[in-house]
């Protein structure tokens, strides 16, 4: 559940979807200032400490790129941004801002609120102990050990299979560029290597049995990367 201390500051200039995202957002407890441009935005964050900025790229008076630039010189604070549909390169710009992750419109403010949950259990992880066991599902992995099971079933993968896995599934929801998951997985850093993480997601789907057309673990983001769908298992 929402830790109710959390303060988020939304920044939208649309009324409506201001409107809904913060009743969405407030249901699940957290506190919410809504902002409407991004000089109110910059103010807002000056004045008060948020543990997560949901920030609109295309903003009055001062634009969601700039607000996001602003925010990251002094601040580490999760920041997803929502783009208009299509805006593909402002996705990829979006995320070389330092956004941690993105939605475009128009989305679902369930999807929303599930991100801003990921996100900010992955901010405040390093509060808690590493986990040792991550289970989604049918999927338990054992990280320390270096297992996997599907079903109670031992999966065998190849070292970079795993950490592929792992990676992704530390974070639910967070969306990675092929590029980060070449630095994370590979360990080096080289265009083109990032369709090495291609054939890595693909080998993995198959001994998952996952179907990249209908994914229950590892959805494809169009022109940026991959991510985890999954939610962790309640009896973890
Ligand atoms: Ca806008």
């Amino acid at each position: 559940m929402a830790n109710p201390s959390r303060r988020i500051l939304l920044v939208e200039d649309e009324k409506s979807i201001r409107d809904v995202v913060t009743a969405y957002l407030e249901r699940e407890g957290y506190w919410v200032t809504a902002v409407a441009d991004g000089e109110a935005a910059i103010n807002a964050f000056e004045k008060s400490h948020y543990d997560l900025v949901v920030l609109d790229l295309m903003l009055p008076k001062v634009s969601g790129e700039d607000v996001c630039r602003d925010i990251r010189d002094t601040s580490d604070v999760p920041i997803i941004m929502l783009t208009a549909k299509g805006e593909e390169e402002d996705r990829i710009a979006g995320l070389g801002l330092g956004a941690d992750d993105y939605l475009v419109k128009p989305f679902s403010p369930r999807e929303l609120v599930a991100r801003v949950r990921a996100l900010l259990r992955r901010a405040h992880a390093g509060e808690e102990p590493q986990r040792d066991r991550l289970a989604y599902g049918g999927l338990d992995i054992d990280t320390a050990g270096h297992k996997v099971f599907l079903d109670g079933n031992e999966i065998d993968l190849t070292a970079s299979e795993f950490k592929l896995l792992v990676t992704l599934a530390r974070y639910p929801g967070r969306v990675y560029t092929r590029m980060e998951l070449v630095e994370k997985v590979l360990g080096y850093d080289f265009e083109g290597y990032e369709r090495t993480i291609d054939s890595h997601v693909k080998n993995l789907r198959a001994k998952l049995d996952d179907d990249p057309r209908d994914p229950t673990f590892i959805r494809t983001v169009h022109g940026v990367g991959y991510r985890f769908e999954h939610e962790p298992a309640e009896d973890e």
